[in-house]
């Protein structure tokens, strides 16, 4: 998917999930929708953790190198964080190396609070000291670090098609949702399991 046409899965209810998702298997075919730097832009402004006009900033100091530089750190923070969702999703403990990786990301955005004068008040501000490119990194590592301290494990859960790879925050009422989407797993998996009832039946 090249620069501007690249659409993106949002079926996580969450942009931890959400950026784990940006890989998939469609019709068996493993699929990586951040082929290119812009891909990752892209991303980040859809899923709202960044604004155009951060991501001109962060495009204007980069060269070409560290712009590949950063989509392949991006791509090593994304293996953690699918880890760690395959592990709360089959309930086993996370690894002491995941939460490593994420704290040395987390590490590279240092931050300070700053007074700022409002009308009648005062508000405290955090201001961040890091380079465009290491906040970027930084701000997809904050959220696995939200996901591990904010959201309640037992609702996250991996597709119930045993082919599909994608992963959701189940918000739904009853907490019953099964799929990653009815149009790309729900419907697919009825129909299978109406054929393997009705074949049953037959035999
Ligand atoms: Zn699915």
């Amino acid at each position: 998917m090249g620069k501007g046409r690249a659409q993106f899965l949002f079926v996580g209810n969450h942009p931890c999930l959400d950026f784990v998702n940006t890989q998939m298997i469609v019709k068996g075919e493993p699929i990586d929708t951040l082929e290119s730097f812009d891909d990752l832009v892209s991303w980040l402004i859809q899923a709202n953790l960044m604004t155009t006009s951060h991501v001109n900033i962060t495009r204007a100091g980069l060269s070409q190198k560290e712009a590949t530089s950063l989509l392949e750190q991006a791509k090593n923070l994304r293996a953690t964080m699918r880890d760690l969702a395959e592990r709360i999703a089959a309930r086993n403990p996370i690894s002491d190396t995941s939460l490593q990786i994420i704290n040395q990301f987390l590490s590279q955005r240092p931050c300070y609070p700053q007074l700022v004068r409002l009308k009648g008040r005062f508000e405290q501000r955090f201001h961040s000291v890091a380079s465009p490119a290491q906040n970027i990194l930084a701000l997809i590592a904050e959220s696995a670090s939200n996901l591990l301290c904010q959201t309640d494990y037992t609702l996250i859960k991996k597709c119930g098609n045993p082919a599909c790879i994608l992963y959701y925050y189940d918000t739904t009422k009853n907490h019953t949702r099964n799929w990653c989407s009815m149009q790309l797993c729900g419907n697919r998996m009825k129909v299978a399991a109406h054929y393997w009832r009705n074949r049953s039946r037959r035999a």
